[in-house]
């Protein structure tokens, strides 16, 4: 399998040519070739396998240049009862008759993130092995993203992880679930600041190419290759778990940010994985229900991006629709350049009037977004008929899969992270908090390591010279 560059600009390259790299050099997202297929045969003879039996037949089509025994045993290090606390990394929970939650935040971090990242720190340190390499990742956080890629690279070889977050103004939770780590590669920087100013910092550090040469400065974003790859597994998983025979169609209810989650199940319905929704949802920053509604798509300005109890869905833009626009405008680079120069000019482009857009109308997607009222009202209304408390991401999805849901055809709501991460909401909705899991009950007890810097662009370049591998 070779990979290009929605930009048109890269010359084909193999799985670990991009594995470690964010943008295509020119500036673009990489993308297959072409899509492997599924066949319906060989759909029927996953039924019986393990999670990680099913990774492997799937990512072995997009990382064939790994040796396969390699891949493997990377892929069964990454999916164990240990990390996942459970063997079936992804259990399917039915909410209600025909409803289903696909549970993907049993990982460290509590979140879906960890499915995809656990992967990528192995594959990383795999990669930088065969090299001799190594990696010094520079990211900003305001919570989630930050703490899972913190949980994937701890302990690695070659690799350390330097991850600003707004010094005081993430939940205790999230605090204390980084800043517990006392693995000797992961440096936690508390910046006495916002969350855009730890943003400002790490694009001021990456802008500077002999700094960033010199120092291997990496990044864990959302929009490398390799998590949207690994995020495909769980489609396929869900659909195996609720079907019983192999041209049954499903639909899948997701909570979108970036366009990644969902941008994997595009990839999984493009290989053959018989579904008929894709149901996207967004939260009071709909940029993205917007555009599907109205083939408008339109970024906003960071002061336009709500604060709301679904923080990890509060984006300005989805760093990876690119992917998906490159295929619905016929793959041709020349389209995607023009557009997305235009967002840099204009703030918008519109597809509305091109048949682009009937074409994406019939590609399976539709939308919906979710205020905080409809985030408590669906959190009281799944507790209350099924016993299950859900966080206030997945209570989003099932919010809008529950609008955009079609008589017998199951659904799948996605859920994205646990609700123990969102306790005051949770408290909020129920009057109650939620269950923590076994191993987290004290997480806010336990030692800190941090180190706490200004809004100083030399400091911080300073600190990575005396930290860097
Ligand atoms: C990151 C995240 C999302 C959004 O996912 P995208 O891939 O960015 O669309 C939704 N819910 C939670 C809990 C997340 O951490």
């Amino acid at each position: 399998m070779r990979y290009i560059s929605t930009r048109g600009g890269m010359a084909p390259a193999a799985f670990s040519d991009i594995l470690l790299g964010g943008l295509a050099p020119d500036g673009g997202l990489t993308l297959p070739e072409d899509y492997p297929t599924v066949t319906p045969a060989e759909l029927a003879g996953w039924r019986g396998l393990s999670y990680p039996e099913l990774a492997f037949a799937i990512l072995q089509r997009f990382a064939d240049d790994i040796p396969a025994a390699d891949l493997h045993a990377l892929i069964d290090k990454t999916y164990t009862v240990a990390a996942f606390r459970t063997e079936a990394i992804a259990p399917v929970t039915p909410l209600a008759d025909g409803i289903w939650l696909l549970g993907l935040s049993n990982g460290p971090t509590l979140a879906f993130k960890d499915i995809a990242l656990q992967l990528l720190g192995n594959l990383f340190e795999y990669a930088l092995l065969q090299t001799g390499g190594h990696l010094n990742i520079l990211g900003a956080t305001s919570g989630d993203t930050g703490s899972s890629a913190e949980y994937a690279m701890r302990g690695k070889r070659g690799i350390r992880v330097f991850m600003l977050s707004p010094h005081r103004k993430m939940s205790r939770f999230q605090t204390a679930q980084m800043f517990s780590l006392q693995d000797p590669n992961i440096f936690n920087l508390a910046v006495r600041g916002v969350f855009d100013d730890c943003q400002d910092i790490v694009k001021a550090v990456s802008n500077d190419t002999a700094f960033k040469a010199r120092y291997s400065i990496g990044t864990v974003n959302s929009i490398n290759w390799a998590r949207v790859a690994a995020q495909i597994v769980y489609y396929f998983k869900g659909w195996l778990a609720v079907t019983t025979h192999d041209d049954q169609e499903v639909s899948f209810a997701v909570p979108s940010g970036n366009f990644g989650n969902i941008c994997a199940g595009y990839i999984a319905k493009r290989m053959g994985l018989p579904i008929r929704r894709l149901i996207l949802a967004t939260n009071e920053n709909d940029v993205l229900n917007e555009f599907f509604r109205t083939g408008i798509y339109r970024v906003r300005k960071s002061e336009q991006v709500a604060h709301t109890s679904s923080p990890s869905m509060d984006i300005s833009k989805a760093s990876n629709f690119e992917r998906f626009i490159y295929d619905a405008v016929g793959r041709d680079p020349a389209v995607v350049r023009a557009l997305w120069q235009q967002l840099d000019t204009q703030g918008f482009f519109d597809l509305s009037a091109t048949p682009y857009f009937q074409t994406i109308r019939q590609s399976g997607f539709v939308s919906g977004s979710s205020t905080h009222q409809d985030r408590m009202a669906t959190i009281r209304r799944v507790y209350q008929e099924s016993g299950i408390v859900i966080d206030t991401h997945t209570a989003d999805g099932v919010k809008v899969g529950l609008e955009h849901r079609e008589a017998d055809l199951p659904l799948i709501c996605v859920e994205t992270a646990l609700p123990a991460k969102f306790e005051e909401s949770i408290v909020e909705a129920l009057g109650h908090p939620p269950e923590r899991p076994a191993g987290y009950e004290d997480l806010e007890d336990l030692p800190q390591r941090f180190e706490v810097v200004d809004v100083d662009v030399n400091q911080i370049q300073d600190y990575i010279v005396r930290h860097a591998d």
